[in-house]
């Protein structure tokens, strides 16, 4: 049984059926689910966080990408929302400098030979409304994911497998106290049976523990994203902007372009777009790209990223309880880890051994 739907669930579900297990997926699809909302950048080499560890892991689930999307496609099952982009860090302000100074050299250090420093001129040819950049580095590795269809085609792979959704809130766990095992989950659509759970609720994961008698230290960190549209634009090759300081902007075929995203701790599960976060989005990506200017505004989309302390996520068995498994807490990285977190914890939960991630090992 897998509890919770969005992108981290469903890529559970579709590994336990894929390894052929039997799996029921239980899902009821809050509005605010991070999946829904999630900008879709998948570029571990240009994260700026400097642990090893999670830069090996990061690009392991960057590389799971190919062999996911492969798969799907021997699958049958249509678009899967990917593609290979490519990314542009940018330096706009003077300030910027010392920031693009030290992400250049950890770029470097870390994926030697794989980034490209370009012109203001080239920068702008690539992504046209891009307004002049002091400095501009190209990674050619970035790609995007739509993280609505990626989740719904790991939906209909499962499911043509033998994957049963069940939509519906769990409510609870039926628990064996003195064995010290789950034996079910209470939803709103009555009683589910089964061996393991893997708790995968996104932001709402805490919920599910209070049955345990242990908190998952997961919280809602808001975020808002306004996708505005440039029609007659050709954008679908167009690369990822990522200023050094400053929001991103991440185009999609047809002349859609996201910019996102704020970050509101304090909004807790409150998913209505504000007047501030939308000033501040359009405000920020306005002077990064202005060429946008006359762009109409389409979407506003607003979720729940399920945030820990530490910004890594909680992965594997829950403490005390043998047949209760977690793949939450990704945070602002969900959509790039959340597939390949879903590999390993499906793994863990069927007892199959998890290979190492040391194909993108830093590159001292
Ligand atoms: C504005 C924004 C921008 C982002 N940009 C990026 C990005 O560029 N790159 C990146 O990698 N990540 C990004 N993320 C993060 C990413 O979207 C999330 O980390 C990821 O989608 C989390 O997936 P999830 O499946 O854990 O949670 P969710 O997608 O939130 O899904 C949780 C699901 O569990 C269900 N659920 C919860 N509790 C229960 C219950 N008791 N019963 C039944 N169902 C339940 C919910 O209804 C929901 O369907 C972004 C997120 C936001 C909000």
């Amino acid at each position: 049984m897998v509890v919770g739907g969005g992108l981290v669930g469903s890529s559970v579900a579709y590994e336990l059926v894929t390894a052929g297990a039997e799996a029921i997926l239980i899902d009821r699809h809050d509005p605010g689910r991070a999946t829904d909302a999630g900008a879709g950048i998948l570029s571990p080499e240009t994260n700026m966080d400097t642990d090893h560890a999670f830069f090996s892991f990061a690009c392991a689930a960057a590389h799971h990408y190919e062999s996911l999307t492969n798969r799907l496609a021997d699958d049958g099952v249509g678009d899967t929302g990917y593609a290979v982009t490519g990314s542009l860090l940018v330096a706009e302000r003077e300030g910027d400098d010392p920031f693009m100074e030290d992400a250049v050299r950890l770029i470097e250090t870390r994926s030697p030979g794989l980034a490209e420093e370009l012109d203001s001129a080239e920068a702008i040819r690539r992504f046209p409304p891009l307004g002049p950049v002091r400095r501009a580095l190209f990674n050619p590795a970035a790609r995007r994911v739509d993280g609505r269809v990626l989740n719904a085609a790991l939906r209909r792979a499962a499911v043509a497998r033998g994957l049963r959704v069940v939509e519906a809130g769990a409510t609870g766990l039926a628990v064996d106290r003195a064995g010290r095992r789950v034996k079910g989950v209470r939803t709103t659509a009555g009683a589910v049976r089964g061996d393991v759970v893997v708790l995968s609720g996104g932001a709402w994961s805490a919920e599910m523990a209070s049955s345990l008698g242990t908190d998952i230290p997961i919280s809602p960190l808001k975020g808002q994203i306004v996708h505005v549209s440039l029609p007659g634009s050709d954008s679908s090759a167009w690369p990822i902007v990522q200023p050094v300081l400053g929001f991103y902007l991440v185009p999609w075929p047809g002349g859609r372009i996201a910019c996102g995203g704020t970050m509101e701790p304090q909004a807790g599960f409150d998913h209505r777009p504000t007047a501030q976060g939308v000033h501040q989005l359009l405000r920020e990506c306005l002077r990064t790209a202005p060429g946008l200017a006359q762009a109409t505004i389409v979407e506003i989309r607003v979720g729940s990223r399920p945030a820990t302390a530490d910004n890594r996520p909680l992965l594997g068995p829950f403490p005390g309880w043998p047949n209760v498994f977690v793949a939450a807490g990704h945070g602002a990285e969900g959509l790039l880890l959340g597939p390949y977190s879903a590999l390993v914890v499906a793994r863990l939960a069927l007892g199959i051994e998890v290979a190492p991630w040391d194909q993108c090992r830093w590159q001292e």
